[in-house]
Formats: structure tokens, sequence, C-alpha cells
């Protein structure tokens, strides 16, 4: 992975404007971060208060500027680590009410997390190449000796729960010897009080992930040709079911093609890392030679709806219609509610479709389980991103 700091630049930026440059230079790495993904920030003392900048929601890291990021006093953000609960309505309340700017934007559900690491740069991004070797079947050997002085931490559901788990893990913890965080199954975190050097580390960690994949996880696209298929049919279908108009964008990139003939199993497995799933949902509809799109647009929906009702208990059911589809033989189709959209989840799984290949060749992919996935996709922190506008 390339490292894009530059010190020419970076010499003029100080603090905030430095902190911008570096979530820049994330922000412009796909393979770091996906629209939206990731989140940094940066601690800094104002009128002689702490104060824990952090990326704003609705901000992306690559064109984030000094106003995406929320300003919020980190005594108060230190406190709520501590607390035994604390419900996702009042997290979102006390840290409004501890911004210093109260017209800047919410600080991301990782607030609290950024603020308990010690360190003046905090960068996090949910790197492919850590997740691809997370999401494998022996993900946690193979992290543990990659990164021995990491800490490494089992999957939780993000925002207070993550940030409470790894207070608990870190009290006793010699920061200045771990060299990062991992999140199973999620990303990864370092930190430095050098921009530079917290950047760094980010890129060194991720091309050490990259030069085990190499070695360990190349796999072969096979050559499949593109066979014919009604994908106006596709289009009025999912538009009926979901209740407007779809845009589709089609990948008939030969990874697409290739992932298209995989057995539907190996189609289910989940999301590269969490935050996915408000895109992409758990899996595709999936569409093989001979069958219809009706009967499997049904099968999918049923199958949605029986996922619901086996995790609900207050939520109201999202729209049941599948976000993306894999069709044998012609390959993978995004359903956007505008072309924008339809490239997000275009551009997620492009990105999962490799990940998911190199891990099969480390013994098989393997995500968050459908529990894990549906607190994911109903939790109104992660819904309310939709919202935006
Ligand atoms: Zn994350």
């Amino acid at each position: 992975m390339t490292n894009l700091y530059c010190d020419t630049k970076a010499q003029t930026f100080q603090d905030l404007a430095l902190r911008v440059y570096t979530s820049n230079l994330l922000g412009q790495n796909d393979a770091l971060v996906l629209h939206g993904g990731g989140n940094t920030s940066l601690k800094s003392v104002v009128d002689g208060e702490e104060i824990l900048y952090v990326k704003g929601s609705g901000w992306d890291l690559v064109s984030i500027q000094s106003q995406g990021f929320a300003p919020v006093r980190l005594k108060t953000l230190h406190e709520m680590a501590k607390l035994e609960n604390l419900s996702d309505s009042d997290m979102v309340a006390q840290q409004k009410a501890a911004m210093i700017d109260k017209t800047a934007p919410n600080p991301s559900v990782e607030a609290i997390l950024h603020a308990i690491i010690p360190f003046k740069f905090v960068d996090h991004t949910h790197a492919d190449a850590i997740v691809t070797i997370s999401n494998s079947l022996h993900g946690k050997e193979h992290i543990a000796a990659l990164f021995p002085d990491f800490l490494i931490v089992d999957y939780v559901m993000p925002g207070f729960l993550l940030a409470q788990k790894i207070y608990e893990m870190s009290r006793d913890a010699d920061w200045q010897r771990c060299g990062g965080i991992i999140l199973h199954h999620h990303g990864i975190f370092t930190f430095d009080n050098d921009a530079r050097k917290s950047y760094d580390k980010m890129i060194d960690a991720v091309t050490k992930a990259e030069a085990f994949l190499e070695t360990n996880a190349s796999f072969e696209i096979q050559s499949i040709p593109q066979e014919a298929f009604d994908l106006e049919m596709l289009e009025r279908t999912v538009s009926h079911y979901k209740g407007f108009e779809v845009v589709t964008l089609l990948n008939n990139s030969p990874l697409a093609l290739h992932y298209a003939s995989l057995p539907i199993e190996k189609l289910y497995r989940g999301v590269l890392t969490p935050e996915h799933i408000i895109r992409t949902k758990r899996h595709p509809l999936v569409i093989q030679k001979g069958e219809e799109i009706e009967v499997q647009m049904q099968e999918y929906m049923g199958e949605y709806e029986a996922y619901f009702l086996a995790f609900a208990q207050h939520e109201t059911m999202l729209n049941p219609a599948p976000n993306y589809a894999v069709i044998e033989g012609f390959g993978v189709v995004s359903f956007g509610k505008d072309e924008k959209e339809a490239k997000i989840i275009d551009d997620i799984i492009t990105h999962t479709m490799r990940a998911v290949l190199q891990a099969d060749r480390l013994g098989g992919y393997q995500s968050i389980s459908l529990s894990q996935s549906f607190a994911m996709e109903y939790w109104e922190l992660e819904q309310a991103k939709l919202k935006k506008p």
C-alpha cells in the first residue's frame, strides 16, 4: 500500500489542519475506507480545556474539512466510558451537550473509543486486507501472529459497548507498547502523538496484511462468458417490491462473473465490515441458471422476513427487497434509489468479492453472525446515516 504522506505539504499544517490532511489521505485509498467508512480524531486544548475533535457523522474521510470534525469535551467522554450502561439516545444527547460548538455535526458513533485512546492522533479504517484475514477460518491465529504488539478485540457491536470493552481491556495496559488495535470482523486503529507516525503505522500494518494475503491467499479468476439475461424485467420486479423506480448498475467484470458462478451458500456469508449492511443487506438476491426472477424474489423476501422475525423485538421491518443481485452467467447488479447509491453498493460489493475469494483461500470466509448482523442493520444510529441528505 502506497504511503501518500508529503512532508513539504504537511509542514504547513498544524493540529486540525494536519488532522484534515491525513484524514483525506486515508480517505483517498478505497482499500482503507469506502463511502463514509472509518473515522479519525485529534486531541487538542481549547481555552484550557481538552477537546476531542472527532469525525462528524455525514462526512467522508476523503473530503472532510475542519468543520466536519465535532469538538467534544474529552472529560465528558471519559466519564461516559466508565458508565455501566448507556442507551444510544443518551449517548447522542450527552455527546451533543458536551460539544463546544453546537453547530458542528454529530460526533461519530466511535467518539468515546477515540477519547479513551491516550494519543493526540487516532486513525480508524476498515482496511480490506485486515478484515479479509480477520474474516477467514483461522483469522484469529493469523491476526495474532501478524500483529503481536496490537490489542486484539473480538467482535463487539460498535458504539458504547465497544468503547466500554476497550476501556476495560486497556485499563492496565501499557499504551506506549501498543502498536494499534484490531477489531475482529470490523477494522483497525492506529495512533500516535505525531500525525505522520499514526498514518505511517496504519499504512505499515495494512501493507503487512496485504503481503500476507499476496503470499497465502492469491486466487485465479475463471474466465466465464456472459450470457443473456432480462435485466429490464429484474429492474421492474425490484422497483415493484421496493415501491420506487430503482436505478440498476451492472458489474460484468471477470471478477463479478466468476463470483456469480459460486454456489449460493458461498454468497450468503455476510458483510466485510458491519456498517456495509445498511447499504447491501446481509446477502444478495441470487439467480442461478434456469431460475425465475419472480420466484427468487419471493423466496428472498420470505427469508428476509424470517430473519427479521427471528431477531426483532420492537423494530419495524425495513423493505425486504434486495439491494443487489448476483446472477449466474451475467454478473452482479446493484439497485439504488439513484445512480450515486447504486455506485456505492457496487463499490462495496467489488471489495467484498475480492475479500471473500481471498478468505476462501485461507480456509473459508466467515463474517459476523445473523444476530450480530441484525443488531447492526437495525441500529438506529446506523439507519440515521441513510437519512442524511
Ligand atoms: Zn469502524
